[in-house]
This record gives structure tokens, sequence and C-alpha cells, in this order.
């Protein structure tokens, strides 16, 4: 089993970064994983079509806990709910990231 070694946060950057015990390393947004978020209220507006979920860009991580298998993620927008398993977390990538919108 893979994992997860070490977490950090960039508030600056508005990125964590994830490495494994594998070597493999991903830096992820914020406004990504706050996008992505698995929590049950989440995943149903999701499945109802909401895909951006209205994510602030400027959302950020405040506060990161380790639960064993994954990692609960507290966000400026006061949303904690989502617990991000290892597994979910391995198939992000910036190439999932929500597409930007033409200005
Ligand atoms: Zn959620």
């Amino acid at each position: 089993m893979i994992v997860l070694q070490r977490v950090s946060v960039d508030g600056r950057a508005r990125t964590l970064t994830l490495e494994w015990d594998d070597a493999y390393a991903q830096t992820l947004a914020h406004a990504l994983l706050r996008a992505q978020c698995p929590c049950a209220a989440c995943r149903r507006a999701r499945l109802a079509g909401d895909r951006t979920l209205h994510v602030p860009q400027d959302v950020a991580i405040v506060d990161v806990q380790p639960m064993g298998y994954g990692v609960q993620i507290a966000f400026s927008d006061g949303h904690a709910q989502g617990i991000y398993p290892w597994t979910f977390l391995r198939t992000l990538d910036a190439k999932n990231a929500p597409e930007k919108r033409p200005a």
C-alpha cells in the first residue's frame, strides 16, 4: 500500500504538496481540492450538475488533519466536511483542474 509521507501547505501559492512513499509528489491547487471535495453534500451537488460548486478562486486551505487513511481539509470558506482518502488524492492532478472560462 502506498503511504502518504508528507503534506505541506503553501499559503502564498495556494497549493498543497503531497509526498508519497513511492517517491511520487503532487502539487494541487487549494481551489481544485475545494472543487473536488468528496463530502456527501458536495458529491450530491456535483451529481446534480453544479460542477463548479461556486468555488471562489481565492479559497485557501486553513487546516489539514491526518485521518489515517486520508486527510481532512478545512477551507477558508468555512467548509471542513471533506475527508480526502489517499486513493482519491492520488487521482487528482493538475490536468483535472477546473477549466478556466475565457474572460
Ligand atoms: Zn464538501
